[in-house]
């Protein structure tokens, strides 16, 4: 959990899981590896609201944001009014927010609270900063001792939650996983899995209304086809703006968009010829989102399949490494570091 400070901070220091393994970016931005292209990243308040003083929002829309109702996990756009409170307007996009369940946990003490990327831009849903939205996906599984239905307390409490409920909520938090102070000198390739879109839409949306002419590509990974979130409203950016381009991985089924079925990764391959010259590019900033070892597989493919220029832009690779082909979340947790240009959000 995080200090519970409220600061204004320039990406110091570690704010979330994926900032605290040995596979992240290195506090300092610009001057911390000095590779060409690194951002400037903003400064930005977090723990304006500390678990010790929740504020209280009020939701005001929540909706299924899967293609279809046959998804294989549930998922929701949940939509949280703030104003009043001290999160209104404190937030940019790509930060996360806290939720703290109400009722206590197995030892009796009070839920520990759980982070949400925040799915708006930094104007929020409502254009004003007093509208913040989630994308939550239901934790549900089957108990590894009880063979017990498992559901998870933060994530099914949020889905439950209907127009008019009132929700304790914290933050914002996260330092790092932030637009660049100036968007329009960077292009962007976004890297999704499942929840992973949250912070990407946030983002996304941000771009596109600043009508920056940047090249900007989303892979969006998930199971099926009918898991695809958001897929509707993509496509229709994709009509409207030219410079935004969303492409589908699906792992399971052939997808919609006669790809073939694959991880976000093989996009780097099957769309070599749109990808390749944006990475070669000392314009481009890379973002990865989701599924905690989504980075493995990724990693490795860039390794696998581009040459070291390209490479050399996004991670740096001790040598005790080894080649790439024995690179497993062992080996780049300790020996392979994000540069400025790679930015991580994996939980
Ligand atoms: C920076 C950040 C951003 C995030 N953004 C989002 C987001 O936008 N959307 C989203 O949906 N989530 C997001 N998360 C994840 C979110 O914080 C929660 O971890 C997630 O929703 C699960 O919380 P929960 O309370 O529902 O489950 P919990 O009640 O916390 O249950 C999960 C825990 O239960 C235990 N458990 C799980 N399965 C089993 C099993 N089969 N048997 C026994 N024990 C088990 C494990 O200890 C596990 O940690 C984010 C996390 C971080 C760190």
């Amino acid at each position: 959990m995080m200090k519970a400070d409220a600061t204004m901070q320039p990406h110091a220091g570690p704010s979330s899981k994926s900032d605290q393994t040995a596979m992240s970016n290195q506090p300092g931005g610009q001057s911390g590896d000095g590779i060409p292209g690194e951002p400037v990243l903003p400064e930005v308040l977090v723990n304006v609201v500390t678990p010790a003083q929740p504020v209280v929002g009020r939701v005001i829309e929540s909706t299924l944001c899967t293609r279809g109702r046959k998804a294989s996990g549930f998922v929701r756009h949940v939509a949280i009014d703030v104003s009043g409170t001290k999160l209104a307007g404190s937030f940019r996009a790509g930060q996360a927010f806290g939720v703290v369940p109400p009722g206590v946990d197995e030892r009796g003490k009070p839920h520990k609270l759980r982070l949400y990327s925040i799915a708006s831009p930094t104007s929020g849903e409502d254009g004003q900063g007093q509208v913040i939205a989630t994308t939550v996906k239901r934790t549900l599984d089957e108990h590894w001792e009880t063979h017990r239905l498992l559901t998870g307390v933060a994530s099914n409490y949020l889905c439950d939650l209907s127009v008019g409920d009132e929700v304790q909520m914290t933050g914002p938090s996260g330092k790092r996983f932030l637009l660049p102070v100036a968007p329009e000198q960077h292009d962007y390739v976004f890297f999704a899995t499942g929840t992973g879109i949250a912070p990407f839409r946030g983002m996304i949306k941000e771009l596109l209304a600043s009508k920056v002419a940047s090249r900007i590509v989303l892979v969006m990974g998930v199971p099926y086809t009918t898991d695809l979130l958001y897929d509707e409203d993509l496509r229709r950016w994709t009509e409207q703006h030219p410079n935004f381009t969303y492409l589908t991985a699906i792992s399971r089924d052939p997808g919609p968009d006669g790809a073939g079925s694959g991880y976000v990764q093989d996009r780097l391959v099957t769309h070599r010829e749109q990808l390749e010259p944006m990475l070669r590019s000392l314009r481009t900033l890379v973002y990865v989102c989701g599924i905690a070892g989504m980075e493995v597989g990724l990693i490795r493919a860039l390794a696998e399949h581009y040459d070291n220029e390209v490479v050399s832009q996004y991670v740096r690779v001790n040598p005790e490494a080894g080649p790439w082909s024995q690179w497993d979340r062992r080996v780049i947790g300790r020996s392979v570091r994000a540069t400025g240009r790679l930015l991580l959000e994996v939980y």
